[in-house]
């Protein structure tokens, strides 16, 4: 990870905007700035962890809050026929922002394999 503050960081410290729909103490959602699908919401921790690589098992609190959230935020958005959750994970996982990030897509039926 560079030096400097990651832009996921910069929208939890409230220096760029973002379409924020949730917050609570451990995390934040907001909407992806390029869509893939009608819902494309990301969910952040607010703890700094660069990507699910650097997550540990003394994590798994955050990690399982961070997945319920994804879940109780496509209720809340009425995703009720389904929807995908995604963790891009390093370079070959296609990870562009070096911050953890659970992307929630949904409004669409989805392929497979994803490419
Ligand atoms: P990934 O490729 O998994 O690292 O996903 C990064 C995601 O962040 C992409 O879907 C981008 O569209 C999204 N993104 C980048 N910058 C912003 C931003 N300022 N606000 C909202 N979403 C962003």
């Amino acid at each position: 990870m560079s030096g400097g503050k990651t832009i996921f960081k910069k929208i939890i410290d409230r220096e760029i905007p973002a379409e924020i729909i949730y917050e609570d103490e451990l995390c934040l959602a907001f909407k992806d700035v390029n869509p893939q699908a009608p819902v494309h919401v990301l969910v952040i921790p607010k703890q700094e962890i660069p990507s699910m690589a650097h997550l540990e098992f003394a994590d798994q609190e955050l990690a399982g809050h961070l997945i319920l959230t994804v879940g109780k935020l496509a209720t809340m958005l009425g995703l009720e026929n389904g929807y995908r959750m995604i963790v891009n994970t390093g370079t070959e996982g296609g990870q562009t922002v070096d911050h953890l990030h659970l992307h929630l897509l949904g409004g669409r039926s989805m392929h497979w394999p994803p490419g």
